[in-house]
């Protein structure tokens, strides 16, 4: 049996890699044309070219998303752009526009076509539809229950991608000119303001139904799907997907790292303790995310779905160095300093390969070997003695508090 794929977003090279090394088997990226959030996006034709040829060094795939709704004045330059990602070696392209998807059948046939999210894709017949169109995957909507992506899953023979991690949109997926109206910015265009999240006054004719103090929001918390992996496994579902290409690195490190692991111990003994899964709710929580709920999972989101008021991150750990180097020898760490921090605090070291350990810092150095007190200079290069094992590319977070449920 094919093992299930873990994907993961990349807003940049840096963040591909990140995503690849931590256990990622493909990502997906915006490229800088026809695609939703292509404003924010940092891959140009050579960029992407680096990230496959990454990809392919250790065996993972680049997924690009082609997913604009085009007006006839987007048109200009598809097809060329299209053959490019075939050229550069891309394995898929995900899409929402029939003209895009035909285009890529026709002048770039190499490339998978997935088709996206954005065609709320809820039952096997719309899967065996675009089967029937030529297309390769299709990545189901946020909203499919369960019990709909095993009935998609034992009812069409079309590989499936399920959302498994990230943010949620209070409308149904991207169906929404909210930010269009409020601010001119086109949501299925890449624009989205999300202006779902803002803090609004109700009335009721004159009448104010909140005060200031508890202004309503439209948001949803975030997808956490964890409790679900062994299902999906067992469902015959192809792909899980993280969602997030505006995330930083630490937030792709963590649930990738921290979903790879479980993928893989599900895979080698099949559905874990409840003591078993806690363990990875605290991973999960790691990243610096909303509140999480199980989506559309087990039906329609109730009002436990929601935030009402909370918007920001609750944080549990804090992302404070990414190690450049480890010397086994020495126990010296070489670091770039993310976020400030002192020397003699309790911190946590994750990373590709090594086993997540808890230590307590000794003295900080800079790189002329005076003690420093406290690193605090984004991207300074310094230097620690650590009683624990590292390795490049690994990240240290600040422990800030023990358990998730100490900041709600
Ligand atoms: S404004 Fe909110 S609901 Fe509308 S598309 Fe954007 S994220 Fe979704």
């Amino acid at each position: 049996m094919k093992k299930i794929e873990l994907l993961a977003p990349a807003g940049d090279l840096e963040r591909l890699k990140i995503a690849i090394l931590y256990g990622a088997d493909a990502v997906y990226l915006g490229g800088k044309q026809f695609s939703l959030r292509s404003r924010a996006s940092n891959f140009d034709i050579e960029d992407i070219a680096k990230g496959v040829q990454f990809a392919k060094e250790h065996n993972a795939h680049v997924h690009v998303t082609v997913n604009m709704l085009p007006h006839e004045e987007d048109m200009d330059g598809l097809k060329e752009y299209l053959m490019e990602l075939e050229r550069v070696g891309v394995t898929a392209i995900i899409a929402a526009s029939p003209t895009i998807m035909m285009c890529a059948k026709k002048y770039a046939p190499k490339l998978e076509v997935h088709v996206s999210t954005q065609h709320s894709s809820t039952n096997s017949a719309a899967a065996n539809y675009w089967k029937s169109k030529g297309m390769d995957r299709v990545v189901l909507a946020r909203e499919a229950t369960l019990e709909e992506i095993k009935q998609s899953a034992k009812n069409s023979d079309v590989p499936l991608e399920v959302f498994l991690h990230g943010a949620m949109c209070i409308s149904y997926s991207g169906r929404c000119v909210l930010s269009n109206n409020m601010t001119g910015r086109d949501a299925n265009r890449g624009g989205c303001a999300q202006s779902c999240r803002w803090k609004y006054r109700l009335f009721e004719k004159d009448r104010q139904l909140n005060d200031d103090m508890h202004l309503f929001s439209m948001s949803s918390k975030d997808l956490m799907g964890a409790d679900y992996v062994a299902d999906l496994i067992e469902a015959g579902v192809a792909s899980l997907k993280i969602e997030g290409r505006m995330k930083s690195a630490y937030y792709i490190a963590t649930l990738v790292k921290a979903y790879r692991l479980l993928i893989d111990e599900i895979y080698e003994k099949g559905r874990l303790t409840p003591e078993r899964m806690k363990w990875y709710y605290d991973e999960l929580a790691k990243a610096e995310n909303r509140p999480t709920g199980v989506g559309f999972f087990e039906g329609q989101p109730r009002y436990s779905g929601q935030l009402f008021g909370i918007n920001g991150a609750g944080v549990t750990q804090e992302f404070i160095a990414y190690v450049l180097d480890y010397n086994e020898e020495t126990k010296e760490a070489t670091l770039e300093v993310r976020n400030n921090f002192k020397g003699h605090i309790e911190a946590e070291v994750f990373g590709p390969s090594i086993t997540t350990t808890r230590f307590m810092f000794n003295d900080l150095y800079d790189m002329d070997g005076n003690v420093m007190e406290v690193a605090k200079t984004p991207m300074q290069i310094i230097k620690a003695k650590v009683p624990c094992k590292m390795e490049k590319d690994a990240m240290i977070r600040k422990v800030m508090v023990k358990d998730r449920r100490e900041v709600y």
